[in-house]
């Protein structure tokens, strides 16, 4: 079933989740719900946390752009009321800057695992190649221990779903935005 919101992408979650905290996810899906402007006062009674707590998940979003508010007069009280809005093409922008550095490294590591015969230390993972481990007789140069092939193909199958997910959130994301 394709995701509802953006926010049932795991990578949303995670950005989500480093920049506001963990509420910050409700913040943007009752944004998101409702498809206009929300007053801070507004999140607060549906989230049932202080006004201050929810302008300060607000506020550390809006400092990555991911918020933003327009300020208005309230004529009858004179305070001023703040209502906000969530930018999902910001989100999407913010993601795909990261993943895509993510996205080389584990290529990169993928290519790297596949071409060369690899070996980690079981205790310290430190790794080198074929010939030099054999020259160790697979005994870890540096603390002793055990060294095993890091050609496993569980993990180029494992690195390979990693890199399928990212990039198939990507999409959808890109769909979403
Ligand atoms: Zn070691």
């Amino acid at each position: 079933m394709p995701p509802k919101s953006i926010t049932d992408l795991t990578l949303v979650k995670e950005l989500l989740d480093t920049v506001g905290g963990e509420d910050a996810i409700t913040v943007v899906k009752l944004c998101e719900k409702k498809r206009k402007m929300t007053t801070d006062e507004e999140l607060s009674k549906k989230m049932k946390k202080k006004v201050t707590e929810v302008r300060a998940i607000l506020n550390k979003l809006h400092f990555r752009g991911i918020a933003c508010y327009q300020k208005a007069r309230n004529q009858k009280t004179g305070w001023y009321n703040y209502t906000w809005e969530i930018k999902k093409d910001r989100i999407a922008e913010i993601i795909e800057e990261q993943q895509k550095e993510n996205l080389e490294k584990l290529n990169n590591k993928m290519k790297l695992e596949a071409d060369y015969s690899l070996f980690d230390c079981t205790k310290c993972n430190h790794r080198e190649v074929f010939e030099v481990a054999a020259e160790y007789n697979f005994i870890c140069p540096t603390c002793g221990g055990n060294m095993t092939s890091a050609n496993d193909p569980n993990r180029q199958k494992e690195l390979l779903t990693k890199i399928k997910n990212i990039e198939k959130e990507l999409t959808l994301l890109n769909k979403m935005k």
